[in-house]
């Protein structure tokens, strides 16, 4: 185990690529000890935690997140959040599970996106207008630097 490598793991929210630190080697260690499948890491870039399946080949170990059904359809209009805008199909609302602030409409979630895009110009990298409607950018291309910005909005 000692002589294992660990393969940079990518953060399931902001993808961004990291080095484990000394303490979460050693949690993942203990998790390898006590014959666990998964661990839960924190993103050293978004602080956001993402539990990962720990697969052991030959001499390394890789962190793999299974991506889920991707409802997520903006970034989340709101002032220092970093979450997603998701549509809860049963209520016909839409909500971001970060702050939880609710829209009753894509209407309503169109009006924040503008009003967030005037207060801070650095959201209109992730949102684009299309005719009327606001369309988001893929969440996969996310810009680098995003999500430290928009932790230092102001509430
Ligand atoms: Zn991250
Ligand atoms: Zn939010």
């Amino acid at each position: 185990m000692e002589n294992m490598k660990t393969i940079n793991p990518n953060c399931s929210w902001c993808n961004h690529n990291f080095h484990l630190s000394e303490k979460q080697e050693n949690d993942l260690k203990e998790r390898l000890a006590e014959n666990g499948k998964s661990i839960r890491i924190r993103c050293p870039e978004c602080k956001d935690t993402t539990i990962y399946n720990i697969l052991i080949n030959n001499e390394t170990i890789e962190l793999k997140y299974e991506k889920e059904v991707d409802d997520r359809l903006f970034c989340c209009p709101v002032s220092a959040c970093i979450g997603f805008v998701e549509e809860d199909k049963d209520g016909k609302v839409f909500g971001c599970s970060e702050c939880g602030t609710e829209w009753k409409n894509l209407d309503k979630v169109h009006q924040s996106i503008e009003k967030i895009i005037e207060k801070y110009p650095h959201r209109k990298k992730v949102y684009q207008k299309n005719g009327e409607q606001w369309k988001s950018i893929s969440l996969d291309e996310i810009p680098k630097g995003y999500y430290s910005k928009v932790n230092n909005e102001k509430v």
